[in-house]
């Protein structure tokens, strides 16, 4: 690969950067496959691949020795894992460093499709915890919502809205994870067509971008509240030159956090005298990525957010059919027309917040469409890690499982109808309804597996 000369001379004097060691690495055919655990869900021993090693700055993270064929590994599909690069793993030594994860916060990602970084966000803070999970491309969204639904919380609120939208939310996040879209420079050995899209003038234009989100954003961070800036560009405009530009415009002061030597991430003075956290992929087991922590000095005044309109509830009848089907104590339900939704109570007042004031597209738990006195439930019931239904399980081979996914018929020796959770080791893959002459296969007909085996 051949790595534009602009930005080597650009990396020149960068504490950590060396040219010939960042060629080398470049030019190795060298492709890192790293997950990172779903705590909620699944122990360690069960993971795709033989050989596994920690990822040093993550509890949760762990390199594969090889890269296995995660599309038929039911346990992919199940949300036992999600497959991330290494750095971006970092975040979490930045979360629990700059944050008292044992409280409850409300914690906002910006810009977070896939959902690499919100599933871990979900998987740090505490059930009484609200994480937003926001993403301004609505194709991107709908992924964003698979992959939340996947990994199975039940405290987080998927939203579709540019950044300057969250102003109406003034004062309200305690956390707030901007991973900036950015030229992309890191990610040059995954992805070598990003190379070709390299020029100066898109890291400025980048840079003009990253500002203009981060500004937008302020606004909604409480006073003392944190802004974790991180990107996957190398180039200074990005990373330092943001850090000095939140230090200096936005009246933030920069947090230092703790890294350990051998870890082989670049602790970076900034020129205000913040502080940035580079990685360099000659220097540890990751990709190109850049992470900086400010909190905010000030308060902006805010005003207290009161919900414009309170959602739908449930009538008893309705909650009776419920009853049949999960422990209804720690909930609250909403219902937009037909389809019910499950809140954790301790946060409806917060969820109603933000449905009011901004474009939602997934909360809580989606339960299922209440028709004619039955409820029909749907998949995202089935994942969750919370709420487990009442309704029985079918446990499944592996043949039966890729089976499941691909949506085919199954032939299972179980004649009790009804509607069950088919399980593989252990883990909810989705629905099937067993009716006296067949099975329904309700595996959503978007997400099966498309290929043979
Ligand atoms: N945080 C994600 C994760 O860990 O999976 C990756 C995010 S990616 C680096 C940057 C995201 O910013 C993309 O999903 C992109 O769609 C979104 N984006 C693009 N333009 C944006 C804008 N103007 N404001 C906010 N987000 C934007």
């Amino acid at each position: 690969m051949s790595i534009p000369d602009k930005l080597i001379q650009s990396l020149k004097g960068l504490p950590g950067f060396d040219q010939q060691a960042f060629t080398d690495a470049h030019a190795k055919d060298m492709f890192l496959t790293s997950i990172r655990v779903n705590p909620a869900k699944r122990p360690v021993s069960l993971l795709p691949g033989t050989e596994k090693s920690p990822v040093p700055w993550s509890a949760y993270g762990y390199y594969l020795e090889q890269r296995p064929s995660f599309t038929f590994d039911p346990l992919f599909h199940a949300g036992c894992y999600y497959v991330q690069e290494a750095s971006s793993m970092f975040l979490e030594q930045a979360l629990r460093q700059v944050a008292d994860l044992g409280k409850p916060l409300r914690v906002l990602d910006l810009s977070a499709a896939p959902g690499g970084k919100s599933t871990h966000i979900q998987s740090l803070i505490s059930a009484d915890s609200l994480l937003v999970s926001n993403e301004v491309i609505r194709s991107r969204a709908n992924t964003l919502r698979d992959n939340i639904i996947k990994w199975g919380s039940s405290n987080v609120i998927v939203t579709h809205n540019d950044p300057r939208d969250f102003s109406r939310l003034e004062n309200f996040f305690d956390i707030i994870v901007v991973d900036a879209p950015c030229s992309g420079s890191g990610l040059f050995r995954r992805e070598p067509e990003a190379v070709e899209n390299w020029s100066e003038n898109n890291v400025q234009l980048c840079a003009q971008r990253q500002q203009r989100i981060v500004a937008d954003v302020w606004p909604a961070l409480k006073a003392e509240g944190i802004l974790i800036y991180s990107t996957c560009s190398y180039s200074r405009e990005e990373d330092e030159e943001i850090t000095d530009w939140m230090i200096q415009s936005m009246n933030a002061s920069c947090i230092e956090l703790h890294v350990e030597e051998k870890w082989g991430i670049e602790p970076v003075k900034t020129n205000r005298g913040g502080w940035g956290y580079r990685f360099w992929p000659h220097r540890l087991q990751g990709e190109g990525f850049y992470l900086a922590a400010v909190k905010k000095n000030d308060d902006s005044g805010g005003r207290k957010l009161k919900t414009k309109s309170k959602q739908q509830g449930l009538i008893k009848s309705e909650k009776d059919i419920l009853m049949q089907w999960m422990d209804t104590d720690s909930f609250e339900f909403v219902k937009y027309q037909n389809t019910v939704y499950a809140w954790p109570a301790s946060l409806a007042g917060d969820l109603q917040i933000i449905l009011s004031e901004m474009r939602t597209i997934y909360s809580g738990t989606l339960i299922g469409d209440l028709i004619r006195n039955k409820l029909i439930p749907e998949h995202a019931f089935a994942l969750s890690a919370t709420i487990t239904p009442r309704q029985g399980s079918i446990s499944l081979d592996l043949q039966q499982a890729i089976a499941y996914l691909q949506r085919k018929d199954l032939q299972l020796a179980n004649n009790e109808t009804g509607w069950k959770r088919v399980l593989y080791e252990g883990f909810s893959l989705g629905w099937i309804n067993i009716l006296t002459n067949r099975i329904n296969n309700y595996y959503p007909k978007e997400l099966r597996i498309l290929k043979d085996i």
